[in-house]
């Protein structure tokens, strides 16, 4: 039997999630578990709805973290939208996009898949086609940034056509929010749901979503009772107050996971002293200068230029280089983490992650770094001596 405390390593998380969590967001999760009707946690949870409607920016009063990761969060959209019987149109240009699929399934609706090439952006056009073809479809869903390939979809043209085929959309932006422009109300989004161990750099376990009024009016004139009882929106809004507003009563419904919020809502305080404009910028300079080093390097990247997402940067590995043993020995000399390919792109691709916290300038030097040493010691097919003086010069500029 176990006697001893786990004490993990300390890492540098430059996967696809989760991120560096910042020594404030832990410390805060460290202070005294309340009760989660106590009125002090009640007034917390107000502010925390606040928070996120300034990093989704939106006034939709149906703003929330779920109390369980993004997959629940895109679990809650879905179940709460789709009836059995309705079709909505599914984008697909990587892994998240099958899971849409398989939830409108499981919620007995039917999946009109629009399919792109892996590694490439949603097209418009092609998606406008499938909505014309299918005037009775009631939703549209995509990926905003498909983590699997570091592709960016262009949401807000997405957004309009959905509106102009009277479809409600269904937005994934696990990676998307606190790392790229991303308008909820502008763009007229109407169910988004993220993750707190992307770009917003909190600890996993939490989904903020995000409903329009449009969408709850679509919940609450269900046909059929949401088969989920946890994942009720009717019910959920009773305990975040959704309906009620600030100050409503609170009808117990689950226990929240009280420190988790805690360390969400120190992320969101964190995000709004820096500015949510300054954040995304601050993404982007970073992903210029890993991207300098990595073309110094001789790497190639998966995604064409006008369609990457800074946050997320899948290259190809070198020709002949084992790139598991590459990533197991970044783990173990250096103790960074980095991402490998899924799907179509396992044992090619490496994805590197500056999201939130990591997304700063000594992650980046490092990453050039040590993976320009251990693919040297290998006698890998690359330039040699260039990556990080590239990164340099990129962050000076
Ligand atoms: C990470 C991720 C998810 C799933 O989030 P979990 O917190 O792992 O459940 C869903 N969609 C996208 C695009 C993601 O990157």
């Amino acid at each position: 039997m176990v006697t001893e405390s786990f004490r993990p390593p300390v890492r540098t998380l430059m996967g696809p999630g989760p991120s560096d969590v910042h020594p404030r967001m832990l410390e805060a999760m460290a202070r005294p578990t309340i009760g989660h009707l106590d009125p002090c946690f009640v007034g917390m949870m107000d502010e925390l709805k606040g928070l996120l409607q300034y990093a989704f920016r939106t006034e939709n009063r149906l703003t929330i973290p779920v109390s369980a990761p993004g997959s629940a969060g895109m679990e809650s959209a879905f179940v709460n939208l789709v009836e059995p019987g309705d079709t909505v149109i599914v984008c697909r240009n990587g892994v998240f996009g099958s899971r849409m699929k398989e939830n409108v399934e499981r919620c007995g609706g039917t999946a009109v898949m629009v399919e792109f090439d892996w590694g490439r952006a949603v097209r418009p056009e092609q998606v406008e086609e499938a909505l014309a073809a299918h005037p009775e479809a009631t939703a549209l869903a995509f990926v905003m940034a498909e983590t699997s390939t570091g592709a960016w979809s262009p949401a807000r043209e997405l957004c309009e056509l959905a509106r102009r085929y009277d479809c409600l959309t269904i937005v994934d932006a696990v990676t998307a929010l606190g790392g790229i422009p991303l308008e909820v109300d502008a763009w007229g989004i109407d169910a988004i749901y993220a993750g707190t161990q992307k770009c917003l750099s909190a600890p996993p376990g939490l989904s903020p979503v995000s409903f329009s009024d449009r969408a709850v009016a679509r919940v609450q004139s269900r046909r059929h009772p949401v088969q989920s009882w946890f994942l009720d929106l009717n019910l959920v809004m009773g305990y975040w107050g959704g309906s009620g507003g600030a100050g409503s009563k609170r009808a117990y419904h689950h226990t929240a996971p009280v420190n988790g919020l805690y360390g969400l809502h120190e992320a969101l305080v964190m995000l709004r002293e820096e500015g949510l404009e300054n954040a995304w910028a601050r993404h982007w300079r970073m992903h210029a200068a890993l991207r300098a080093g990595l073309e110094a390097m001789g790497l190639e990247f998966v995604v064409p230029e006008d369609e990457r997402l800074p946050q997320l940067n899948a290259v190809r590995a070198p020709e002949g280089v084992d790139e598991a043993a590459v990533r197991a020995e970044l783990l173990d000399r250096f103790n960074l983490e980095i991402g490998a390919g899924l799907g179509d792109f396992a044992g090619k691709v490496w994805r590197i992650g500056l999201m939130g916290h990591s997304a700063r300038a000594e992650n980046v030097m490092l990453c050039l770094g040590a993976l320009e040493a251990v693919l040297a010691a290998r006698d890998a097919p690359i330039a040699n001596g260039a990556a990080t003086a590239a990164a340099g010069a990129a962050l000076a500029g």
